[in-house]
C-alpha cells in the first residue's frame, strides 16, 4: 500500500461492503460501530438481508 495522499491528516480505515463490494471509508457516523458495519449504505444493507431472508 502506497500512502500518497495530499493533504489528509490522517488515513482513515475502510472495509469493503458486503452487498456491493465496493470500498468504503471510515465516517464519523460509523465511529461506534466500525467494527459492525458492513454495508455502505442502507440500501446495500436492505438488499443483502432481502437476498439472505429464508423463503418462507
Ligand atoms: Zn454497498
Amino acid at each position: 500500500m502506497t500512502a500518497s495522499f495530499k493533504g489528509n491528516k490522517a488515513q482513515l480505515p475502510s472495509k469493503t461492503c458486503q452487498a456491493c463490494q465496493r470500498t468504503m471509508t471510515w465516517r464519523k457516523a460509523w465511529a461506534k460501530n466500525w467494527d459492525e458495519v458492513k454495508y455502505c449504505s442502507d440500501a446495500c444493507r436492505s438488499a443483502a438481508k432481502r437476498r439472505q431472508m429464508p423463503a418462507a
